[in-house]
């Protein structure tokens, strides 16, 4: 009988040998095979004429597909991933396969049940709905396009949903997506603004180079026209019957970027987002799988999306910490969009407003090619930007006095304001004024962070809860305060200050669900609300053009992180946020409240822009010989006992001795104990990336095979994008 190696989803470096009785199975076809008292579901790689397990193989149980689901360039991409990551090839196929097809199900998705209205495309809103607000939304919203049920539900609940039933204006139905969908095709004409001087030159070089491989780094400030360079480098590609992925970030995704491009090329752009069921991903995957989609946009786990003609790779805000995968195989998608690009010979645009200097780096080498854009497009100037001195300041929710003066100004003009803290909740911190005690979460050995209306305190690393003590729990006295602001403090004093206005509060605590803040911006945008307070959320590429005023509280930790990631960090949060101030004709400000006022980082940015400040760091990332001018692979342990690890990485370390590469650690993890569990790392460097890789690559399987291992849980993280 044949015998064939299988990737199976298990954390081993290995493939599996099994038997089956025909043949000419072909690598990419998915098995199901039992696996000890389990059964698994795994791809063929290989055949084999020998295994050292000759006489105690099993047989495949049964062969899921005749055709591979994992075409030739996805294999080749799998089997890059394997070996750039050093991570196991058959967790590598399940990250990259959709669920549904991990689960076994067919590759030909079941139809989706969609909610449409009744007699198609009507132009009058019917009377009936005069009196239900979210009912007639909702009615709008069908004019549109049917909506598929599973996200109707994160924005409108059942009542709704029926109502609209009942009065027999819409009705459930399912539609098979695989029949209905034709290839696509583009309008005779296509309606688009001029582009200024520096978008036309963006776009011809783009045009030049659709039939090889080049990336360009698109650096454009905020609302400089970044994404109408991407709309007119696209209608070339689509015109030539090829294919468009564009990935954003994670929260960067709402319904009027898509509807941008949908209405540019009118044409049904296929979405990836984690709200989908399965099914839903699915049926995009194959649609672009079988070149019936012109244009799918997604966040980070589309860049796995197969493509039968590919024409180009945008990534937008490619300087966005969601792009890394933080956990199983930690990839960055920005940089597997280039070894897409490679294969598939076709041109990557990389755009943001403040690059990482990663791609800054290859831009000035030569390596990508960059593309710059200067001026706001059509008119609109750009917000200035202040720091305020806070030192010595009272402060009040952590606002000083004369910005709550400058936020009432603004106000009375009419305009929006938006308040930046980086916390959530209402305090980082409870403690008690007799003495001192702060109250901790015992597995993470950090502070709880204070929920005023849910009457708890969180820890926000492990997410356990505890009610909010009446008492300390060390002296017993009654009086416990809190200490730093959270957005909920900031909110309820806001609220109490201005209450003719109104305010909202956008962090992931108010903000469930991606349909919740679309919710939230249509309003915020509509009017709804004037002050606007929120965390990171609020510079991910929203635009708020009645927001005159923006506001970031404190900022100075990043100043004295352990990171040395953290200075970009801050610079790309306080250019990205005073983007989404003043992009309509409307002058803005921006104010950064900082006890370090002369910090030359904070200097440079505000003077001279994120362009100036990140060649600069550049230059100084150059001196201290860290990335992009070496190349790091990060060991990370997690174990009940602390010396487990420490044990475990000096194993490692022994192992990964060589001339040219530097070993730092073991180390606690800056976050040294998270759930209960110690954590430790060992940090790899080398000038030389292949020698990270041979290096590791040499060791994997044995490093997986140490007995030590089986007592820690490990990982390898290559280009580590933080050292928590
Ligand atoms: P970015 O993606 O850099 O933030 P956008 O492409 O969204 O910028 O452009 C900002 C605004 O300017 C949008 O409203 C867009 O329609 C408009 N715009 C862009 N390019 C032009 C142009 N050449 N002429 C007129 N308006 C433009
Ligand atoms: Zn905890």
């Amino acid at each position: 009988m044949p015998i064939y190696q299988v990737a199976l989803p298990l954390p081993k470096r290995q493939l599996f040998d099994y038997l089956y009785e025909h043949t000419g199975l072909q690598p990419g076809c998915r098995v199901r095979v039992p696996f000890g008292p389990r059964e698994l579901i795994g791809i063929i790689i290989s055949t084999t004429e020998d295994s050292p397990f000759l006489n105690k193989l099993k047989p495949i149980t049964q062969v899921i597909d005749q055709q591979p689901v994992i075409d030739q360039t996805l294999l080749s991409l799998c089997n890059w991933l394997a070996g750039y990551y050093h991570h196991p090839i058959g967790e590598v196929m399940h990250t990259v396969l959709p669920v549904a097809l991990r689960k076994g199900e067919s590759d030909k998705p079941k139809p989706i049940q969609v909610l449409s209205l009744i007699e198609g495309n009507q132009a009058v809103i019917p009377e009936q709905l005069n009196r239900a607000k979210k009912q007639r939304e909702l009615y709008i919203e069908l004019l549109e396009r049917a909506i598929p049920v599973s996200s109707l539900k994160q924005t409108y609940t059942d009542t709704v949903i029926k109502g609209l039933v009942e009065k027999n204006i819409a009705k459930f139905e399912s539609v098979d997506e695989q029949d209905e969908a034709m290839e696509f095709s583009l309008p005779e004409t296509i309606e688009k603004p001029q582009p200024n001087v520096e978008q036309a030159l963006a776009i011809t070089a783009i045009s030049q180079s659709l039939a090889k491989y080049r990336c360009f780094l698109l650096e454009g400030i905020t609302g400089s026209g970044k994404t109408e360079v991407y709309l007119q480098s696209i209608e070339e590609v689509l015109k030539n019957h090829k294919q468009v992925l564009i990935l954003v970030p994670e929260i960067g995704l709402t319904p009027q970027t898509v509807k941008r491009f949908e209405k540019r090329f009118e044409i049904k752009v296929g979405i990836l987002h984690s709200n989908l069921t399965d099914n839903e991903r699915l049926a995009v995957w194959q649609k672009s799988r079988s070149g019936k989609l012109g244009i799918i946009i997604g966040t980070r786990s589309s860049i796995f999306t197969p493509m039968a003609r590919p024409g180009m790779i945008i990534v937008d805000e490619e300087h966005d910490a969601s792009y890394k995968q933080q956990d199983g195989l930690k990839y960055n998608a920005r940089d597997l969009a280039v070894i897409r690009a490679k294969e598939h010979k076709i041109p990557l645009i990389l755009g943001s407003a403040t690059p990482s200097l990663e791609s800054l780096n290859n831009a000035l080498t030569g390596r990508y090619q960059l593309l710059q854009l200067h001026q706001r497009a059509g008119n609109a100037l750009q917000a200035k930007q202040s720091v305020l001195d806070i030192t010595n300041q009272p402060l009040t929710a952590g606002l000083a006095a004369g910005m709550l003066t400058r936020i009432e100004q603004h106000l009375k003009a009419g305009n929006q304001v938006m308040l930046f803290v980086n916390r959530r909740g209402f305090a980082p911190a409870l403690l008690c004024h007799q003495c001192g005690h702060v109250e901790e979460c015992r597995r993470c050995n950090k502070p709880y962070t204070v929920h005023k209306s849910l009457h708890k305190m969180q820890c926000h690393h492990c997410g356990a809860a505890k009610p909010l003590p009446k008492q300390c729990k060390e002296c017993g006295h009654h009086e416990l305060i809190t200490q730093g602001v959270g957005t909920e403090q900031l909110t309820m004093y806001l609220e109490q200050e201005f209450p003719q206005y109104s305010s909202v509060r956008i962090d992931s605590d108010s903000v469930r669900g991606k349909a919740k803040l679309d919710n939230l911006l249509t309003e915020i945008n509509g009017g709804a609300h004037q002050i606007l307070i929120g965390t990171q959320i609020l510079s991910k590429g929203h635009h708020f053009p009645n927001v005159t005023l923006v506001v970031i509280l404190d900022a100075d930790g990043a100043l004295f992180s352990a990171d040395f990631r953290a200075s970009e960090h801050l610079a790309q949060l306080i250019t990205q946020l005073s983007g989404r101030a003043g992009r309509a004709q409307k002058p803005g400000e921006m104010w950064l409240q900082t006890h370090q006022p002369g910090h030359p980082l904070l200097q440079d940015l505000i003077h001279n822009g994120y362009g100036h400040f990140a060649r600069f760091a550049l230059s100084e990332r150059k001196l201290a010989n860290l990335p992009p001018f070496s190349f790091h692979a990060l060991f990370r342990t997690e174990s009940l006992k602390a010396q487990d690890g420490f044990e475990f990485l000096s194993h490692v370390s022994q192992m990964l001795q060589h001339p040219q590469v530097h070993l730092v650690g073991p180390i606690p993890a800056i976050m040294e104990k998270r759930q209960g569990k110690y954590r430790m790392q060992l940090l790899v460097q080398s000038q030389s990336r292949g020698l990270i890789n041979k290096v590791i690559g040499h060791f994997a399987a044995e490093i997986e095979a140490l007995p030590m291992a089986r007592k820690v849980r490990w990982s390898i993280d290559i280009d580590p994008q933080d050292f928590m």
